[in-house]
């Protein structure tokens, strides 16, 4: 890796765009020769157009889907299936961090994630101090909490001023999913 100040990204808010900024993010980073990974903590129901895209950009950008389903609706007693889940999601996350294999990291949801109740901030907070100097990590989801953006270099909040869906429009293809 060349001299490189990696930094800890976070996007968060209420509005749209948090995912598909860290995807962003992550293609221009595959432009630039880095190796991607993006670790997807909640699962949607949807086909994700991003999972083509990794097929076709090859080893260099990979996405690990690690939820249980759609934990958003989850009921508690789902709940204890989803934490070992996390926590599994969180310790390859680690794992991959300290192997040095990758220059970018993507956490995707792991802010809603600790928000549900299914990840603990402690040890998300560990995972940061863990982070290699070299490596750019970022963090997705709604609700990032106070601790967290304290460490992180690079906070963006999403604000909705619209979304389609309040006006009964439902989820597009290429745009949600
Ligand atoms: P995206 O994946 O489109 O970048 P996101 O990561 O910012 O969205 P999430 O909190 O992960 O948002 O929500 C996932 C889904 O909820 C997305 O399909 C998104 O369009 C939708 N969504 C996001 N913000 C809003 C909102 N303010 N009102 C309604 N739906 C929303
Ligand atoms: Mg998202």
């Amino acid at each position: 890796m060349e001299n490189r100040q990696g930094l800890i990204l976070v996007n968060t808010g209420n509005g749209k765009g948090k995912t598909t900024a860290a995807l962003g993010l992550g293609v221009r980073a595959w432009g630039q020769g880095f190796k991607v990974l993006v670790v997807q903590f909640i699962k949607g129901n949807w086909k994700y157009g991003e999972l083509k895209t990794a097929e076709s950009l090859g080893p260099n950008f990979v996405i690990r889907q690690m939820g249980e389903g759609f934990v958003r609706n989850a009921k508690d007693d789902d709940k204890e299936a989803h934490r070992l889940v996390a926590k599994e999601a969180l310790q390859e996350a680690r794992q991959e961090l300290l192997s040095e294999k990758w220059d970018m990291i993507i956490l995707d949801e792991i802010n809603y994630a600790i928000k549900f109740g299914i990840l603990s901030l402690e040890a998300v907070l560990e995972l940061l101090e863990a982070k290699p100097d070299a490596v750019h990590l970022v963090l997705t989801g709604r609700d990032a909490r106070p601790e967290i953006i304290d460490k992180a270099d690079l906070v963006t909040e999403m604000k909705e001023i619209k979304h389609p869906y309040k006006k009964g429009i439902k989820a597009q293809k290429g745009i949600e999913f």
